[in-house]
């Protein structure tokens, strides 16, 4: 999950979410980020939650990435991980009132990006229960100029790898998306955020 930055409003829990609607949603942001990062005090409301002391929710709940605490994951009946505390089947939080703060402040906007893409894709699809399987990679760009006999021009080269000719006239997408028809999901979800 992406951290938040300086300036984003959380949105209470009383308010309405005008733009997007998490009852409604595969819960892509418990889902695409492989980080949900926890602080001590995170730590300290889940151990109260479960009755456990801290250094056991620490041990259970959580571990470390990249010198991060982080939420454990699992493997996801819709995207190929999602967070431990996600239930599968409603895709509702399973620890809404002593979820993370990162939780509670996302997406620190009125609108929810991947909640527009879900909108977007079922009215692409004309199909009310498809659901866009999103991925996102974040990878480092960079200009470079080329120039050929009659102009120089900046372009921006994907991710390290990816200086080839071929790359650059074919970038890797930051979304990747594919549309499951299949997919059906239950309403009535508990709201998240
Ligand atoms: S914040 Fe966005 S991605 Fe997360 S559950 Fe709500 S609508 Fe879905
Ligand atoms: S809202 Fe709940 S299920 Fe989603 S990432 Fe946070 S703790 Fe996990």
């Amino acid at each position: 999950m992406a951290k938040r930055t300086a300036g984003e409003r959380v949105i209470k829990d009383e308010e309405p979410r005008v733009y997007f609607n998490c009852s409604k949603c595969p819960a892509y942001c418990c889902s695409i980020y492989e980080r949900v990062k926890v602080t001590k005090r995170d730590i300290a409301r889940l151990a109260k939650h479960f009755g456990v002391s801290e250094e056991m929710a620490r041990r259970r709940y959580t571990h470390d990435h990249d010198g991060e605490r982080v939420l454990n994951r699992v493997k996801d009946a819709i995207f190929p991980e999602t967070c431990a505390f996600l239930d599968q089947r409603t895709r509702g939080c399973t620890v809404y009132l002593a979820r993370p703060g990162v939780c509670r402040g996302y997406p620190g906007r009125s609108r929810c990006a991947y909640y527009d893409v879900l909108q977007f894709e079922r009215r692409q699809q004309d199909d009310e229960n498809v659901v866009p399987v999103v991925t996102i990679t974040f990878r480092p760009v960079h200009e470079e100029e080329h120039s050929d006999a009659d102009s120089t021009e900046t372009i921006e080269v994907w991710g390290e790898e990816d200086k080839t000719a071929d790359a650059v006239k074919d970038p890797a997408p930051i979304f990747a998306a594919e549309d499951r028809a299949a997919e059906r999901l239950p309403r009535g979800k508990r709201p998240r955020r």
